[in-house]
């Protein structure tokens, strides 16, 4: 095979998979020697510097390299997860933060199901609330039961953590441990926190299971130990946050199992294909919960 032939099927595909309207009406050239070279030179060039900005080791750097250069699945990956809700990829951390009053329009109430709620009044994103209800169906298969103890917070809610932590422990030991308000993924309606909130739930058997299990339904672990520095939490061995089927596969395949590196390259690499656009969505509708 033609080896820039993935590179150019990944420039064209760029249009579409990055929703970046301007370009979405251009007429495909046809391709001839030379304008194949200068499509390899700017991918290759955009693409370093997509690498170099979302700040990734090396060797996740040259995996990327290497998967574009021998077939289309990573290509692939990308556009499909790029086409999905973007809040399932968008990347929420320390520098990131959602809309201040952002508040999901299709809460759902979490009932009885499979699992069990640590409290009543917990909600999430009627997809991630689904696929929580298939996880745990799975696992009491299993003979186990998972816990869930936190899930969906308004802004307002963490004013309050935030400011209650800063209050009793100052404000860096606040930031170890807790989002600023507007940067906590729970804002999306995506996250859980499972079981007993401390990292004893590792050597739980719910832990363990989460550990080895959750990517295939779809749940990622958003801050894993020896991550501090990349994520900018300490280690938290009960917080999934729900980013599909698809982006959970292609954070173990391409960036092992790190969520925030995988996050890191999508928001990198659509920002360097839609310079006009933000990554800030579209404003959400509001809705009561
Ligand atoms: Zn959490």
């Amino acid at each position: 095979m033609n080896k820039i032939a993935p590179i150019l099927l990944f420039a064209t595909a760029i249009s579409f998979s990055t929703g970046c309207k301007d370009r979405k009406d251009q007429p495909a050239a046809v391709p001839t020697e030379n304008t194949e070279k200068e499509a390899s030179a700017n991918f290759s060039s955009l693409l370093s510097g997509v690498l170099a900005n979302a700040e990734l080791p090396q060797n996740i750097s040259l995996k990327i390299q290497e998967s574009i250069a021998t077939d289309s699945a990573f290509i692939q990956a990308v556009n499909i997860i790029l086409q999905e809700d973007p809040f399932l990829w968008m990347l929420i951390d320390k520098k990131h933060a959602l809309p201040e009053n952002y508040e999901p329009s299709d809460l759902v109430k979490l009932a009885k199901g499979s699992y069990r709620v640590g409290r009543d009044g917990l909600f999430l994103r009627s997809a991630a609330a689904a696929s929580l209800e298939e996880m745990a169906a799975a696992a009491k298969s299993e003979k186990l039961t998972l816990t869930v103890s936190s899930t969906y917070r308004t802004y307002v809610y963490q004013v309050n953590v935030y400011n209650r932590k800063v209050k009793a422990a100052g404000q860096q030991a606040a930031d170890r441990v807790s989002a600023r308000p507007g940067h906590s993924q729970h804002q999306l309606g995506l996250t859980i926190d499972f079981g007993s909130i401390t990292n004893a739930f590792a050597q739980t058997t719910e832990g363990r299971w989460l550990a080895a299990n959750a990517s295939r339904f779809g749940w990622s672990l958003s801050y894993p130990q020896g991550y501090e520095e990349i994520t900018g939490y300490s280690w938290e061995s009960w917080h999934y946050r729900y980013t599909g089927k698809e982006l959970a596969k292609f954070i173990d395949t391409y960036f092992e199992g790190i969520q925030q590196y995988a996050l890191r390259f999508l928001h990198e690499w659509k920002q360097a294909n839609c310079s006009t656009s933000t990554s800030t969505p579209p404003p959400p509708q509001a809705s009561q919960i």
